[in-house]
């Protein structure tokens, strides 16, 4: 038997069990066809480093949710991952090539794939390592990375499928382009940011005729690229000039005024230029009136050969040359200043162009209706509720997702071009010739997919797809998606998207969306504010188990949370507190070892103890309530309510009346002990798995043969509640005596009554006095009050000497002021009850009176109300008498 160390040290015990459960396979579920699985699919951290806070919170929800059903009985898979997070990555690599003061163009495509590779596995290690620490009880047998064969496969097969039904094509559209990554971006990668900027009014003369137009706009430079100025069709202002030309200063490219219903009238001065190359609704309106497009820029932001004279210049150069040219010529009207919304790299943060350019694209609308569908109708549920109005409006407006990115990280476009007769080959596996004219000079597209089509299908390449496998049939739908709001967009959506497609079924049943961590004061955790908190960190100073119930305990789901030593620390003293008692426990059942039967005879009798049947009737009302609350994910309250019954009624009051009657000899709570902390770690195992473990494993030594169920309490049974355990009258007595033992210990304090000074108590009840006056040993130990008698109303003397006396909901206490207060105080004391008492009778006969309440509360509630006035109107009369006498 190991002895058990005087304080928890959570760096000893938390490898040990890690490794122990890895060792004994338990976190591998047996594929069984009569029982029905839990399954969650881990959101795949990106590859990209360190585990932060946010993948702390998914980890722990995570485990708690897989633990909770392990325990429970069922086959339960928590399938882990790591996205290569193609963007991400390849900004990382590059920033560390050019500390080497290279760049991927100097390196070569193929070494530079060998880089990231070499970079991504020493990554992935620590992904894995971190995931170890914080106790994520997920089937590392399963772990898949988005770039292994299987989910490589799923993808090209998506995409062919896709292709194949004319839901993925390739179009000239306007896109988000990042001059630094020097790729294309989806909408969701842009960051929109409010700038003060320059609104620039320009004069472009008109042809052949005296005058000219002016046009506003925040972007002079891409004045290069107009090839019409438009006027709204309604604009009277305007009628004359429309079907005239302007001639564009410097380049002297003439170009058509033309009318156009897009137009807003109140921009500027109600005439714009039109640049179709680099602008959304200018792209549109050159589609309706076949007007040429020009992009004027090079990949990388500098002017190409189209801006003529300004060739070269960077674009931000090139605005003020033109402005200064446009000075010169007396054609720059004025400058305002201009608030406006300017799009950023999510990535690098570098200002995006939107510019037209040849991309792959995603129809999603159809994708969209059948996702809708599926949220609609009840298939699936987004937690908590109102995120799926989110998710719905979302879905209505969407827009066709560009899935190319001009990278070399990531899954290659399953698209071969054919010099020869310039027709495309789409294939899920290498062609060897072109699938039209058979020529084998054939080039593969060189970009790869946005990082979040291969996301998009993880519930279910991850379980083998497309391969008809043993996991997927058993596995998939998934139970449920966990993750953080801020990627319902990216990827819940579109994993319903791509799951409805290609497997014909929801991903998963449910979806839980848990909030940010931020820091105490509430503000968002960044590098910029230093106010990061990380995980590793904080292991090593409070434990996992005390990181895990600080991030989790009292919260509620999509609710942010605000983290900060203080909830640690609560977390760290929990993990003592349960220490601590389970050594009490522990050490007394060394001292005086069980019979055999011992928990076999508690569970099949009464025991006479009253408290025995308290805490037992306790221990089940909480169970009860923690499977309903755990059924319906709020795991922070369930969390919350296993702790108050810990710390308050088990450590408290049971284990301290327990103590009393061990000092006597009397070893008949020891089941009970054994009993209620076996059920606690039990339900507090999947919120704090190390130190569950290790005490439960403590307790099981201690315990004769096959007490407990099982070999490690990873995989013993959850807890079920026993409704006829709720003991009424138990609960009603203990209340009573604890509420006097709590009172009198109020009294003490509040007059500085030193620790060790016995009081003399006299408790009267009518009610509860037989079952009182059984716990009388109790009372008197707990509440230092001797002597003390306990004794029926009746027998009350008419006048008291002068006493503090406490009226309490079964009982009076009266402690006799014999040099233990003074009067004044006590009298002072008394109006303050009085007057609070006075308030709380008013507010009830306000309510009572109130005939739109009376109307709509049910009866039982009004009952309620009324019992409870009386009750307050008694003892209100009771303490005016008490004031009374003292005076
Ligand atoms: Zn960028
Ligand atoms: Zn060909």
């Amino acid at each position: 038997m190991s002895e058990i160390p005087k304080a928890y040290e959570p760096g000893d015990v938390e490898p040990k069990w890690y490794r122990f459960w890895m060792e004994h396979g338990y976190f591998t579920p047996k594929i069984d066809p009569k029982k029905k699985p839990f399954v969650i699919i881990m959101p795949p951290p990106n590859v990209t480093g360190e585990l932060h806070l946010g993948h702390a919170l998914t980890a722990a929800l995570e485990d708690i949710m897989t633990r909770w059903h392990r325990m429970k009985g069922e086959p339960s898979l928590w399938l882990p991952g790591v996205d290569h997070a193609g963007i991400a990555t390849q900004v990382v690599v590059e920033q560390k090539l050019a500390a080497e003061g290279l760049d991927r163009h100097k390196l070569g495509r193929e070494k530079f794939v060998e880089r990231v590779w070499e970079w991504v596995k020493k990554s992935r290690t620590s992904i894995t390592d971190q995931h170890k620490r914080l106790g994520a009880s997920c089937d590392w047998t399963r772990e898949r990375f988005t770039l292994d064969e299987g989910p490589s496969l799923a993808v090209r097969t998506a995409f062919v499928r896709l292709y194949d039904k004319g839901l993925i094509y390739r179009g000239e559209r306007i896109i988000n382009w990042c001059p630094r990554c020097q790729t294309a971006l989806s909408d969701l990668e842009v960051q929109h940011k409010d700038v003060t900027g320059n609104l620039y009014y320009l004069r472009y003369p008109l042809e052949g005729e005296e005058g000219f137009v002016t046009v506003a706009t925040t972007r002079p430079e891409t004045y290069l690229g107009d090839t019409a100025v438009a006027v709204n069709s309604d604009d009277k202002r305007f009628k004359g000039l429309v079907g005239k030309k302007v001639v564009l200063p410097v380049l002297g490219r003439v170009i058509p005024i033309i009318a156009d219903s897009a137009v807003d009238p109140s921009f500027g001065t109600g005439a714009v230029k039109i640049t179709p190359g680099h602008d959304p609704v200018d792209f549109e309106i050159s589609e309706r009136h076949h007007l040429p497009i020009i992009k004027i820029l090079n990949p990388d932001g500098t002017m190409n050969k189209e801006a003529g004279p300004y060739e070269g210049l960077d674009r931000f150069v090139c605005r003020q040359r033109v402005i200064e040219d446009f000075k010169k010529a007396g054609l720059l009207e004025k400058i305002e200043t201009h608030h406006h919304s300017v799009g950023h790299c999510v990535r690098c943060g570098t200002m995006v162009e939107p510019e037209v350019s040849k991309q792959w694209f995603v129809k999603v609308a159809p994708l969209a209706e059948a996702a809708t569908k599926a949220v609609k109708d009840g298939r699936i549920t987004i937690i908590p509720e109102r995120f799926t109005r989110v998710y719905l409006n979302w879905m209505e407006n969407i827009r066709d997702w560009c899935i190319s990115r001009q990278l070399w990280w990531g899954h290659r476009i399953p698209v071969w071009y054919c010099p020869k007769c310039n027709e495309m080959t789409v294939s899920i596996e290498k062609p060897s010739k072109c699938s039209h004219c058979s020529d084998s000079k054939i080039v593969q597209d060189p970009d790869v997919l946005d990082t979040w089509f291969s996301s998009a299908l993880w519930p279910h390449s991850t379980l083998g797809w497309p391969e008809q496998t043993e996991d997927l049939k058993y596995f998939y739908p998934t139970s449920v998606m966990e993750t953080g709001y801020d990627i319902l967009f990216f990827w819940v959506a579109r994993m319903i998207m791509m799951g409805l497609e290609d497997m014909g079924e929801i991903p998963f049943h449910t979806v839980y969306l848990h909030g940010l961590i931020r820091d105490e004061k509430g503000e968002k955790m960044s590098k910029m504010k230093g106010n990061v908190l990380n995980p590793n960190d904080a292991i090593d100073e409070y434990g996992t188990d005390a990181l895990r119930f600080a991030i989790t305990t009292g919260t509620s789901p999509g609710n942010d949370i605000n983290l900060g030593p203080h909830r640690l620390e609560a977390g760290r003293n929990f993990a003592n507190k349960m220490w601590n008692a389970a050594r009490f426990v522990l050490q007394s059942l060394e001292a005086h070892p069980l019979d055999d039967d011992a928990v076999a005879k508690l569970k099949a009798s009464r025991s006479k103890e009253v408290e025995d049947r308290w805490i037992i009737s306790r221990l089940n009302k909480l169970i009860i309530n923690v499977d309903e609350l755990m059924s319906g994910f709020q795991f922070g309250e369930a969390e919350k309510q296993i702790h108050d019954f810990f710390w308050g009624d088990f450590c408290d009051w049971y284990i301290e009346m327990a103590k009393i009657r061990l000092s006597k000899s009397d070893f008949s709570p020891l089941p009970v002990l054994a009993f209620i902390l076996d059920g606690a770690l039990r339900l507090l195992h999947p919120f704090m798995p190390f130190i569950t473990e290790e005490l439960w494993q403590s307790l099981k030594q201690r315990l004769p043969g096959n007490s407990l169920d099982a070999d490690s309490l990873i995989i013993a049974k959850y807890p079920a509640g026993n409704k006829k355990l709720i003991d009424a009258d138990a609960e009603n007595t203990m209340e009573a005596v604890i509420e006097i033992i709590r009172s009198v210990r109020n009294v003490r304090a509040e007059h500085k009554v030193a620790a060790g000074k016995w009081i003399e108590a006299r408790v009267y009840s009518d009610e509860l006095q037989k079952e009182i006056a059984a716990k009388s040993e109790a009372v008197e130990t707990l509440a230092k009050a001797r002597p003390l008698a306990v004794l029926s109303r009746k027998e009350r003397p008419s006048k008291d000497e002068k006493a503090i006396v406490l009226v309490l909901k079964e009982s009076d206490v009266v402690l006799p002021l014999k040099g233990m207060v003074d009067v004044a105080a006590e009298k002072k004391r008394l109006d303050g009850e009085i007057s609070s008492l006075n308030r709380e009778i008013e507010r009830l006969d306000g309510r009572l009176e109130d005939k739109s309440f009376l109307s709509k509360a049910p009866a039982a509630v009004v009952d309620k109300e009324r019992e409870k006035l009386k009750g307050y109107k008694d003892k209100l009369s009771r303490l005016q008498q008490e004031l009374k006498e003292l005076s």
